[in-house]
């Protein structure tokens, strides 16, 4: 098993406020991580270039790009009440959404490939106009993007277990029957949206499949609803492409976050979906980071999850 490992130390140059949870500390516990564990020794290094704007545009509006660059070219400030931009934050953020841009070529490229995509910020709640909840491009959305403009692809399927809700990239796939989207996540909870009659609407009516559940869920319950989600989605989708928005911030001692998780469970979660790639799509899997919180613990549940995508630690 080949798994590709896509990051950029430079994205650790978007910097936030003090306490800001989406910090570079995050990418920087997960890189020594996996370090230790001798994985950059096994796994090949991806390409991580910036996205051009002809790519972020298949997703985004070109004047939310120049408010981005504006916003940054004046000395920074909030693109929402969560989301900071700072100088080296546009150069961060167009990394990461190259960067997983650029896996899709390597996953695609035969069979049984893999690819983590170790970025920040992240990219589920961004919109085509808006950034939004720490994330400036819409980098799951954007793959699922290239893989359809540039590759002979035409069913994907996203699995997002991102504690929130993944709202930007259900809207940007909401009337498409080519991209299924599968959410699992705490609800009520923010941003508010991802209830369970949010299904889809005209051609992808019934592609969009949401499982909302309450603070408190047991683990048991929270298994069965994601595998029978799963299971109905990815026979109808029979997806070609596997790509997996990876939050981790349910764990139960996520600060942010919290739905009770614990890091074997992200294994369970990871196993599940690479059944379902090696059912549908020869293995494929493409996997992105999306939250997590607790610094150690996501270095953790990063690796674990790392592990169960076929990655052998090798000597740290
Ligand atoms: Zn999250």
């Amino acid at each position: 098993m080949v798994v590709g490992l896509f990051t950029d130390r430079r994205m650790l140059e978007h910097r936030v406020p003090h306490r800001h949870p989406e910090r570079p500390e995050r990418l920087q516990a997960i890189l020594r991580q996996l370090e230790r564990n001798g994985y950059f020794n096994t796994c090949p290094s991806g390409l991580v270039r910036e996205a051009r704007t002809d790519e972020l545009t298949r997703v985004h509006s070109s004047e939310y790009l120049l408010r981005v660059a504006d916003l940054e070219a004046t000395g920074g400030g909030l693109l929402d009440p969560d989301t900071w931009v700072f100088p080296g934050s546009n150069l961060a953020a167009r990394l990461a959404a190259g960067a997983v841009i650029e896996a899709v070529s390597f996953v695609l490229a035969g069979k049984d490939r893999r690819a983590l995509c170790l970025v920040r910020p992240p990219g589920h709640h961004a919109r085509p106009a808006e950034g939004m909840g720490f994330c400036i491009y819409a980098n799951i959305s954007l793959a699922a993007a290239e893989a359809l403009a540039r590759f002979d692809v035409s069913r994907i399927l996203i699995a997002d277990f991102d504690v929130h809700h993944g709202n930007g990239t259900q809207e940007i796939f909401y009337d498409s029957s080519r991209v299924g989207f599968l959410s699992i996540h705490r609800y009520p909870f923010y941003p508010g949206t991802g209830a369970r009659n949010e299904t889809g609407e005209g051609e992808g009516l019934g592609y969009t499949l949401n499982i909302p559940l309450p603070y408190g869920t047991p683990r048991t319950e929270y298994h069965a609803a994601f595998r029978s989600g799963l299971e109905r989605l990815a026979s109808r989708v029979r997806p070609e492409l596997v790509l997996i928005s990876a939050g981790f911030d349910a764990h139960a001692e996520d600060p942010v976050g919290d739905l009770g998780l614990e890091i074997e469970d992200f294994e369970i979660l990871t196993k599940e979906l690479v059944s379902v790639a090696e059912t549908y799509s020869e293995g494929r899997v493409l996997s992105v980071l999306e939250g997590g919180y607790n610094v150690p613990i996501l270095a953790g549940c990063v690796a674990a999850h790392l592990h169960r995508l076929g990655a052998e630690p090798g000597r740290g």
